[in-house]
């Protein structure tokens, strides 16, 4: 996959968390639970952790996963 900000080849891996991931509108202060219906839980797995297929630019620091395909480490 090229990245989409500078073209370049991303390198193929794993995004791996061990805990919560959450995308939200705005920053929560304490829980990461959805309070806006644009707000998306990545992860939910706080104990055994999630990993997502994805790709990295290390030239731009940007990551591109597909959240909807998470895979349960355990
Ligand atoms: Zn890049």
């Amino acid at each position: 996959m090229k990245c989409p900000e500078c073209g370049k080849d991303m390198q193929a891996g794993f995004l791996q968390t061990q805990k919560l991931v959450a995308f939200n509108k705005t920053r929560h202060k304490i829980s990461l639970n959805p309070e806006d219906d644009k707000d998306v839980m990545i992860a939910r797995k706080a104990f055994t952790g999630t990993d997502f297929q994805g790709f990295i630019c290390k030239e731009c620091g940007l990551v591109v996963f597909d959240y909807k395909n998470g895979m349960s480490r355990f």
